[in-house]
């Protein structure tokens, strides 16, 4: 991202801010959404039976979802990629046009912007988890609809839970206001280390990568924003 290289190192939903298969795939399961404040679109727990749920299992499962309306436009489901016991898990909003042909999260000009990112802090798609809220594309990128996320949320949220990440790196408006479930914008959610489910895991805000596209002025608050994440996981090495 134009900027120097570091060192590389190395569920259920509620979150709190701190400062600063071959096998017969059961049918999934729609999700009511149910909030922690009592409102109808957040989903705080993942239900049976994904929350016990193996990789292989899972993934077959997400594979012929139907559960949403999405389901009929998709050309495939975006699963996920990387390491499945990575230290980072990096989540986005949903899959573009680009990753429902290629069944990828982040290809495209915005996936290159995230790798480069992701070399900043010494790490590349390898040595992260990379996913989306939601595993469809939404016609013409429009933005998911509550419903839509919270159906899909069970996944997420098993996926987080098998990876068990030391840091959750939340790119985008969509992915942060999910997951914090907080309808506040980016700008205000980043800076801050928040906690996500009931290990609290560290989870850092920063911007999409194809808003820095659009913006490249405000990169260096994603580099802030890394510089956060990293400290999380290497408190020494964050102050240079
Ligand atoms: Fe299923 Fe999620 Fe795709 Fe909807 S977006 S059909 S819940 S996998």
């Amino acid at each position: 991202m134009g900027i120097e290289q570091w060192r590389r190192r190395g569920a259920n939903s509620q979150a709190t801010t701190e400062a600063g298969a071959d096998i017969e795939p059961p049918t999934p399961q729609p999700v009511e959404p149910v909030s922690s404040q009592g409102s109808k679109d957040v989903l705080v727990a993942a239900p049976e039976p994904y929350d016990t749920m193996p990789w292989g299992e899972l993934e077959s499962v997400v594979s012929v979802c139907t559960a949403c309306e999405l389901s009929r436009s998709r050309r495939q489901t975006v699963f996920g990629v990387g390491n499945r016991e990575a230290d980072w898990m990096v989540v986005g909003e949903a899959p573009g046009a680009e990753e429902d042909r290629q069944g990828v999260p982040f290809v495209g000009r915005a996936g290159k912007l995230l790798d480069k990112m992701l070399a900043a802090i010494g790490l590349d798609r390898e040595s992260v988890f990379v996913t989306n809220i939601l595993k469809c594309r939404p016609p013409g990128n429009r933005d998911p609809k509550p419903e839509e996320m919270a159906c899909c949320r069970a996944f997420l949220e098993r996926q987080i839970e098998l990876v068990g990440p030391k840091v959750i790196l939340s790119v985008g408006r969509i992915s942060s206001q999910n997951l914090l479930q907080r309808d506040v914008a980016v700008g205000r959610l980043r800076g801050s280390v928040h906690r996500f489910g009931p290990n609290g895991t560290p989870l850092v805000v920063t911007y999409h990568p194809a808003y820095l596209l659009r913006r490249p002025e405000e990169k260096w608050k994603a580099w802030e924003d890394l510089k956060l994440a990293r400290g999380v996981l290497a408190p020494r090495e964050s102050a240079t």
